[in-house]
């Protein structure tokens, strides 16, 4: 029974902003837990950081080959942005509804391919395979979707549900919850944000780990989660659209 219920249920660990200039103590400490608990996550890499605030975090120049080992090791090296400076704003038109600021949305398409096939150009000379991306911000439009398609890239780290669905001939992991959220069932990513944490934080998320360690997902596991079932498109689709809704009044 109880093995049952771990079947339907798992989280894949999603960091966000990991580049050259992060909280490098922090990062540390994680890769050494999840050494310890055999836990895979995808790493949200900006490959050509200029975004300000990051960039007054500490700097290490061996960066990409920690990249190429911890690639090696199992841990999926994803896309996340480009630069990660915003240009544009979305006036909650973008495609999630999660509004704010954004480095792809409501770009033309050459333009957004373009920054795409740079960020794929560093990954490349690094050794890097890459085959999923997610936007800073949460932010996409249709073109942003064409462009990730244009440049070979599968997988999408965002969105609404349950569990992985297909759209817009691109495979999403849904991102649900600002918090470590372990729900009784579906298959969804996380999203944390190392690089403003405080000990208390760290403390708690090492404790989540411990609690939950059966039941994290490498990107190749959570992928075979995948389901095509008529009640798994309504659910997604109603959780979809309660968070819209709610999002209407924010
Ligand atoms: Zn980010």
């Amino acid at each position: 029974m109880k093995n049952n219920t771990r079947k339907k249920q798992g989280l894949l660990i999603r960091l966000d902003d990991i580049a050259e200039n992060m909280n490098w103590k922090l990062m540390d400490r994680c890769e050494k837990l999840f050494y310890e608990l055999n836990i895979k996550p995808l790493l949200g890499v900006i490959p050509f950081n200029k975004d300000p605030e990051l960039l007054k975090l500490e700097k290490r120049d061996y960066f990409w080959n920690k990249l190429k080992e911890w690639s090696d090791k199992g841990w999926e090296i994803c896309m996340h942005g480009y630069t990660h400076v915003y240009d544009n704003n979305t006036n909650k038109k973008d495609y999630f509804n999660y509004g704010g600021r954004s480095e792809f949305y409501g770009h033309s398409l050459m333009e957004q391919s373009k920054r795409i096939n740079n960020g794929l150009k560093i990954f490349n000379k690094n050794n890097l395979k890459i085959r999923s991306f997610f936007a800073p911000n949460h932010t996409y439009d249709q073109n942003t979707f064409k462009a990730l398609k244009e440049n070979g890239i599968d997988y999408v780290i965002d969105g609404y549900g349950i569990y992985p669905y297909e759209a817009k001939g691109l495979t999403f992991i849904p991102q649900l919850f600002y918090k470590e959220i372990m729900l009784p069932f579906g298959v969804q990513a996380t999203q944390i944000h190392l690089n403003y944490w405080n000990e208390k934080k760290f403390e708690n998320f090492a404790k989540f780990l411990l609690k939950n360690k059966e039941r994290f997902l490498s990107f190749d596991q959570t992928l075979m989660r995948r389901k095509k079932s008529l009640l798994t498109k309504i659910t997604n689709f109603s959780v979809e659209f309660g968070l819209k809704f709610i999002r209407c009044f924010k």
